[in-house]
C-alpha cells in the first residue's frame, strides 16, 4: 500500500480546491476507497474528506414539501430519518438494507452511489475494463452476479442500495467542482459502459455530490426489496425500488427501478408507462412483472436473475393491492 496525507477541508470550496491536484481523491466514510487501497487498486496522495463539511449531513424538508438530503449524512442517519422513514419509505429500507450496521454508520450517501464496482475480477485487480485493460473477464467468466441488461462492453453491475430508490424517486443531485457546480437529474448521473467503459458515471476528476434533492412525492408509497445470496454484509444479487401514487386503486404515477441486474440502477420505464392510468389488478401486475426484463441477455451463468426480477417486482407490486 503506497502512503497517502489526509487533509480535512472546512468547506466545499477548499475541498474542491484540494480536488484540483490529480493525486487527490474524496472521501466519505471510506468503507469502500480504503479497502481498495489496502489491496493496491487504486492509490490517492491525498485523501480530501468530505465528512466533516459542515451542514452536509442534515435532511432538510423544503417549503414545496420537497426535502434536501446532505451528501454526507450516514446511511444510518438516513434510515433512520423520521421524515425519510414516513415519505420515502423505500430510500429508507434501502440504506437501512446496505451491508452491515459498521458500514452502515461509516458510510455516506454520497459515497454509497459513488461507490466502484465490486465485480470480483475488478476487486482482484484484473486488467478489465475498469482498470484500464482490453476485456471483461466476467463476459465468459464466472458472471453468476453480473449484468443481464445494459451489458456490453462490461457486465458488472452498479452496487448501490440507495441509488435505485433514487432513481424510483427521480432525485436530483448538486455536483460541485473546480469552479462549476450544477444540478443533475439522477437518471442522467450514471453512465452505461457503451458510453464509457471506464467509469460509471457523470462525474469529472475533482467533482463531488454535495447534496440530493427529492420532491413533495404527496400521496406516494414506497418499497425496496432486496435479494441478497447471504443474509448480510453484502450487495443486491436484484432489488427492486417500487414508488407508486394510487388513488381508488388506480396507479397515477409509478417510479420503478432495478438493482443487481445493469451497469447502472436501472429503470424500468416501460413499466411504469404500462401502469400509469390503470387499475392495479394481479394480471396487470403479472403483465408488468414480465416487461420489466424485456430485452434481457443473460450470460452464462445468470439466466436465473430473470425469474428473481419478476418474482421480486410481482411481490412488491402486490404489495400496493
Ligand atoms: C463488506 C461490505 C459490504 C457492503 N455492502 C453493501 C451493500 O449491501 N449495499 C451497498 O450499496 N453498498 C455496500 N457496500 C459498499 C460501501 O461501503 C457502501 O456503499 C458505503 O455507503 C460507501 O460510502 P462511503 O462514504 O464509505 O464511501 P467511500 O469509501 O468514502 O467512497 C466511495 C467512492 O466514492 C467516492 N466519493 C466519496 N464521497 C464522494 C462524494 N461526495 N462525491 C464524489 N465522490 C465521492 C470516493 O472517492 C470513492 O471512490 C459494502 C461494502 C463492504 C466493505
Amino acid at each position: 500500500m503506497k502512503r497517502f496525507t489526509h487533509l480535512s477541508p472546512d468547506s466545499v470550496a477548499t475541498a474542491t480546491a484540494a480536488l484540483r491536484n490529480p493525486g487527490a481523491a474524496p472521501v466519505g466514510g471510506g468503507s469502500d476507497l480504503l479497502g481498495m487501497i489496502k489491496d493496491d487498486l487504486t492509490a490517492p496522495e491525498q485523501l480530501v474528506r468530505l465528512k466533516q463539511l459542515p451542514g452536509l449531513d442534515t435532511v432538510a424538508p423544503q417549503p414545496d414539501g420537497g426535502v434536501r438530503l446532505g451528501g454526507m449524512i450516514t446511511l444510518t442517519g438516513l434510515s433512520r430519518h423520521p421524515l425519510i422513514r414516513e415519505r420515502y419509505t423505500a430510500l429508507a429500507e434501502a440504506a437501512g438494507s446496505v451491508g452491515t450496521p459498521q458500514i452502515r454508520n461509516a458510510g455516506t450517501l454520497a459515497g454509497n452511489i459513488t461507490q466502484r464496482p465490486w465485480c470480483w475480477y475488478f476487486r482482484q485487480g484484473f486488467p478489465c475494463y475498469k482498470h484500464g485493460g482490453t476485456r471483461c473477464f466476467s463476459r465468459t467468466g464466472e458472471n453468476q452476479f453480473n449484468a443481464i441488461l445494459g451489458g456490453g462492453p462490461s457486465y458488472i453491475v452498479h452496487p448501490s442500495d440507495t441509488a435505485v430508490a433514487l432513481v424510483a424517486l427521480d432525485a436530483q443531485l448538486h455536483v460541485v467542482g473546480h469552479g462549476r457546480d450544477r444540478w443533475l437529474p439522477i437518471r442522467e448521473f450514471f453512465v452505461l459502459p457503451r458510453e464509457d467503459v471506464a467509469r460509471e458515471n457523470v462525474l469529472d476528476p475533482g467533482d463531488i455530490v454535495t447534496e440530493l434533492a427529492l420532491g413533495p412525492h404527496t400521496g406516494a408509497r414506497g418499497v425496496y426489496t432486496k435479494v441478497t445470496d447471504r443474509e448480510a454484509w453484502t450487495h443486491a444479487v436484484v432489488s427492486t425500488a417500487v414508488v407508486l401514487v394510487v388513488e381508488d386503486g388506480v396507479c397515477q404515477r409509478a417510479g420503478i427501478a432495478l438493482g443487481g441486474v445493469a451497469p447502472i440502477p436501472w429503470r424500468v420505464a416501460p413499466v411504469e408507462q404500462l401502469l400509469v392510468g390503470q387499475r392495479l389488478t394481479p394480471e396487470l401486475i403479472e403483465t408488468a412483472s414480465q416487461a420489466a426484463v424485456e430485452g434481457a441477455r443473460p450470460l452464462s451463468r445468470n439466466r436465473y436473475k430473470i425469474p428473481l426480477v419478476t418474482e421480486t417486482l410481482r411481490r412488491a407490486l402486490l404489495s400496493f393491492l
